[in-house]
């Protein structure tokens, strides 16, 4: 089977041996005749630095893999997120939050066993019910805003039964409200994550999501957004992840293990693909 595939790295810092291994494994997947591409995830400018962006061309060209020109490099294109934004405010589904991470941490506390999703506590809602007038003051007074997506509202726009097609697990039903209100878009990152990962894979016709299973929840969300945008929805392959000797995952802190330092100390290509083999 063929598929159009893509690894999603950011710049943040140098690639270890998980991302060889996510690399290698989304290449595989795409097979012989089908598509591997790049996408540069670099939204959080303040995090990613171009020494990361041309290492990470510089080491998987090492590793063998080689991808479509030209990648997408998601700073280029905030606004085409903007304008998806636009939609989902037409649609009524976004509302601005005024909230601090203080304010949600005191909220949250004062409510007492708050529920909780993937990331931590779900946010309590308290500008949700803002009215328009009060939204437009604020706004207008140069107040900071976040924009979250009305969980309730876009469930019930979306219809029911969400569901997906997972390669390692099978069919799945999302249940996106695990997330609540999320942020789809902030002040200094005029996106996110999940909206620009849901609107790329779309527009690049990925035909396979392959990723790590620690972003197994946020498919749950990506199939709402998908839902409510008119998206082609993609089959999943959340693939395990490689642990070191001590049980514990590689993570960009872990110095001793990014590709460069092991191509420095003589490890090839080869050994690197040994390494790395994932389900
Ligand atoms: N950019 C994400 C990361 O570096 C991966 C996104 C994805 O594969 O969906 O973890």
């Amino acid at each position: 089977m063929t598929a159009i595939t893509r690894f999603a790295p950011s710049p943040t810092g140098y690639l270890h041996l998980g991302h060889a291994a996510s690399a290698l494994f989304c290449a595989k997947q795409a097979g012989l005749d089908g598509r591997f591409l790049l996408r540069i995830e670099d939204i959080d400018q303040t995090r990613c630095r171009p020494e990361f962006l041309s290492a990470i061309y510089e080491d998987l060209a090492w590793l063998g893999l080689r991808w479509e020109d030209p990648v997408r490099i998601q700073s280029d294109h905030f606004a085409d997120y903007q304008n998806v934004l636009d939609r989902l405010t037409e649609m009524g589904l976004l509302y601005p939050c005024f909230c601090t991470r203080k304010d949600i941490q005191a909220e949250v506390a004062r409510i007492g066993n708050a529920p909780h999703g993937p990331d931590g506590a779900l946010y309590p809602g308290t500008c949700r019910h803002c009215s328009a007038t009060e939204r437009a003051e604020r706004i207008e007074a140069g107040e900071s805003y976040a924009l979250r997506l009305d969980m309730d509202g876009a469930i019930k726009q979306a219809g029911p039964e969400l569901v997906w097609f997972d390669r390692a697990l099978g069919k799945q039903i999302a249940t996106p409200q695990i997330f609540g209100d999320v942020v789809l878009a902030r002040k200094d990152t005029p996106t996110s994550y999940h909206l620009s990962v849901t609107h790329d894979d779309h527009l690049q016709g990925v035909t396979l999501v392959t990723r790590g299973q620690d972003l197994f929840f946020a498919s749950h969300l990506h199939r709402l957004l998908q839902e409510l945008l008119g998206y082609d929805v993609p089959e999943y392959h959340h693939h395990g992840l490689l642990t070191g000797a001590d049980g514990k995952r590689f993570a960009k802190r872990d110095k001793s293990k990014t590709l460069r330092s092991m191509r420095e100390d003589g490890t090839t290509p080869p050994q690197v693909s040994e390494l790395t083999q994932l389900t």
